[in-house]
């Protein structure tokens, strides 16, 4: 079976003003398409690797038997279609707050807000294309705060993802343009940690 683009359960509009519904529609129907069609593309050469969750793809990408361009294809493409799957279920403006991570936040970082600070801080600086992510370390069981370049998916290198922020200007620039900080500024407000 083919990987396939998830529909979206809430309409393109549902996230106006903070994420306007033209964005949203581009980003769902030609880039997250984009991830998908080349993904598949790059796995139909291996008929022993179809119908494999992407989750077990990326995360043996360096034992699979394949050729390197089809490796680098699966790891950005299969990439893109993870962090994007994820992506639009934490977009999801029927999500209600977490408490159990909102407290684990609080604990590991002090508080929500220096939570918020050192995460913006992060997606900020980050330079170029990439995503910041909050994660769990499989290996300390820790909540840490982690850029990630291009669309490297956290499960390739033993973090469990609990949210992230696209900061490639695909996600935002329509609207906002150069102004990232603006856009990572109201996506708190779709996010809804408090
Ligand atoms: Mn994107």
């Amino acid at each position: 079976m083919k990987f396939e683009l998830p529909k979206l359960p809430y309409g393109y509009d549902a996230l106006e003003p903070y994420i306007d519904a033209k964005t949203m529609e581009l980003h769902h129907t030609k880039h997250h398409q984009t991830y998908v069609d080349k993904l598949n593309t790059a796995v139909e050469k291996y008929p022993e690797l179809v119908g494999r969750p992407i989750e077990e793809l990326l995360m043996n990408l360096a034992n699979l038997k394949m050729e390197e361009p089809d490796r680098i294809a699966i790891r950005n493409h299969g990439g893109g279609h993870f962090n994007h799957s994820l992506f639009w279920k934490i977009l999801d403006p029927t999500n209600q707050k977490d408490d159990l991570v909102v407290k684990e936040i609080n604990s590991t970082f002090g508080s929500v807000e220096e939570f918020k600070k050192q995460f913006t801080d992060s997606a900020t600086k980050l330079f170029g294309s990439g995503w910041t992510w909050l994660v769990r370390n499989n290996q300390t069981s820790k909540l840490e705060i982690k850029n990630l370049p291009m669309q490297d998916a956290p499960i390739m290198t033993g973090l469990q993802p609990i949210f992230g922020l696209d900061v490639w200007e695909h996600a935002y620039y329509l609207k906002y343009q150069n102004r990232r900080a603006e856009y990572i500024e109201n996506w708190w407000k779709v996010l809804k940690l408090i």
